[in-house]
């Protein structure tokens, strides 16, 4: 199958930008683990007396910490995906090496298995 490996790196590349950008509003890259992020703390107020704005506060780091979560997760998969254009096995079923449809591509440039196994890993999908 002839595949425009190029139009999927940049889909992959845009969207490591993007993630990379709204991951570093909300967490800080880990200095000692490349591609681990760290969530930023927001900066407690020790003035607040007020028990439910404190709570309100601990409140938004929790959401923080999913998002961030989600983001980081999803940036190791892209990144995961551009790696694989780099070894050359982009477009491949992790488990049988089938190609993957583009269409699923298209949907999901990061996608690591065709449609069969989509469920077989846990791919965050
Ligand atoms: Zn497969």
């Amino acid at each position: 199958m002839v595949m425009n490996i190029g139009h999927f790196r940049t889909k992959l590349e845009e969207e490591r930008v993007r993630l990379e950008g709204q991951l570093k509003k909300i967490a800080s890259p880990d200095a000692d683990v490349p591609g681990e992020w760290n969530p930023k703390t927001p900066d407690l107020n020790p003035m607040i007396s007020d028990a439910n704005e404190l709570s309100d506060t601990f409140e938004e780091l929790d959401n923080e910490v999913g998002i961030e979560y989600q983001l980081e997760a999803r940036l190791k998969e892209v990144m995961a995906g551009l790696d694989r254009i780099k070894r050359g096995v982009f477009g491949k079923c992790d488990i049988d090496g089938e190609d993957i449809p583009e269409a699923r591509l298209e949907a999901n440039p990061a996608a690591r298995t065709c449609i069969k196994h989509a469920r077989d890993i846990s791919s965050g999908e």
